[in-house]
């Protein structure tokens, strides 16, 4: 077993087998967020025994970001708000898992990037009065990612592997 594997495993500690995870969505339609909603219908309680749902604004109100084991995070990134957040979270967590096309290419919602010259003279105004960054940015281009799952929406199959890696990583479940 890899070092760092062995010192993700001390931290979670023997009594606390949970990953605390969190659920965050940027630039995008989200449609990710609504596979993994319709995914919890079958596998809530199997889920529920490996995550503790701390920052998953589908699931609670109150929501905490300090000291997250994994985040999973859908969407690009396409201001210098949105770009703040997502390096919060990385500092925040352990594993961070880029969801879905736009997470992971930046495409479809980067698609701004590929603008004619005059269409993006055209939209400079917006750019500006929104604070938006010129370019729209997949994750790995800001931060560092340990695992990807494509597809527009996510691909479920990929999804499970990631969660299976994730179990083997932490040592739970
Ligand atoms: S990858 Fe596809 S489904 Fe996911 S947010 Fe982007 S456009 Fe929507």
């Amino acid at each position: 077993m890899r070092v760092d594997k062995i010192m993700v495993k001390k931290k979670i500690g023997e009594g606390e087998k949970k990953l605390k995870m969190g659920w965050f969505s940027f630039s995008c339609c989200e449609d990710s967020t609504i596979v993994f909603t319709e995914l919890l219908n079958d596998h809530f309680e199997e889920w529920n025994r490996i995550f503790e749902f701390q920052h998953v604004r589908i699931l609670r109100s109150k929501n905490k970001l300090e000291g997250l084991d994994v985040a999973f995070v859908e969407g690009a990134i396409a201001s210098k708000a949105d770009e703040k957040k997502l390096l919060e979270i990385r500092k925040n967590c352990k594993k961070l898992v880029a969801i879905g096309s736009c997470a992971v290419t930046g495409g479809p919602a980067a698609q701004r990037n590929d603008f004619s010259k005059e269409l993006q003279k055209e939209i400079e105004p917006l750019i500006k009065k929104f604070r938006m960054h010129k370019k729209v940015y997949r994750l790995d281009e800001l931060v560092r990612v340990d695992y990807k799952v494509p597809g527009c929406p996510m691909s479920e199959e990929k999804f499970f592997e990631v969660i299976e890696k994730l179990k083997e990583d932490f040592g739970v479940g």
